[in-house]
């Protein structure tokens, strides 16, 4: 139960693997990573370790790209196998989704998303989440902040999540409620992670998002924060790690 997110120039595969490593104290049962590289998603998962998904994503996918995310899952909603593992892509194939936590009304959510024709691969929660989403920015003709905004608040239960879409690839947005997420901000690059340890040799500035708060994190922008359940905008407390 991790996530680590990198977006700015470097490349982000070894970031992205070497800050999963550093969250498995946490606990896991399995790993995933996804990569952009300005023109394709590139997704590898694999039950067991953060070694064993080096391996698979070595062998199967290129692992180039300044935009990555990166999961260690602890399972709650469907087996520990590689089918559920994260990352969870919609069923347009555009939008990515890491997840920690649990979505607790996915059952009817999910009833709700068969009706409109989606089709779901995994046992999780968090699909269900990603096609949601999906289905709101569709439908509302939203940006993909607004449209994780709108469903968050269709949505109980906990989360740390980050989302990639590859309609608009130059942004990642980041949502937490019950779960930690922190971001380090450099120049030029932007880091996610569950606690700062993915990201203190590269930066020592770090917002701690609170508990219903979401950020949009775009490129060679400043992050915007807001409240969920209302969209009023949070004024990010920037804190300096002690490296
Ligand atoms: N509920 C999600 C799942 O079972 C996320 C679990 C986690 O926190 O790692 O896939």
């Amino acid at each position: 139960c991790g996530i680590v997110g990198y977006i700015g120039y470097r490349e982000a595969y070894p970031i992205v693997i070497k800050g999963l490593k550093r969250l498995e104290y946490r606990g896991y049962d399995s790993a995933g990573v996804m990569l952009y590289d300005g023109e394709a998603i590139k997704l590898s998962k694999t039950k067991g370790k953060v070694s064993d998904l080096e391996a698979k994503a070595e062998k199967e996918i290129s692992t180039n790209g300044t935009i990555g995310i990166g999961h260690t899952r602890w399972a709650t909603h469907g087996v520990p196998n590689d089918v559920n593992s994260h990352p969870h892509v919609s069923n347009s194939g555009d939008l990515v989704i890491i997840h920690n936590g649990i979505i607790e009304n996915y059952a009817p959510l999910k009833v709700e998303l068969i009706k409109r024709g989606y089709t779901f691969t995994s046992d999780t929660d968090s699909e269900v989440l990603i096609n949601l989403i999906e289905e709101v920015q569709k439908k509302e003709k939203l940006k993909l902040g607004k449209a994780v905004q709108v469903a968050l608040n269709q949505v109980v239960g906990a989360y740390a999540i980050a989302v990639f879409d590859k309609k608009n690839p130059n942004e990642i947005v980041a949502a937490r409620l019950g779960s930690p997420l922190a971001i380090g901000i450099g120049e030029g690059e932007y880091f996610i992670a569950s606690d700062a340890s993915p990201f203190i040799e590269y930066t020592s500035n770090a917002v701690y998002l609170e508990d219903g708060e979401m950020a949009n994190i775009r490129l060679h922008r400043p992050m915007k924060v807001r409240k969920i359940k209302d969209d009023s905008i949070v004024d990010p407390y920037i804190q300096e790690l002690q490296m």
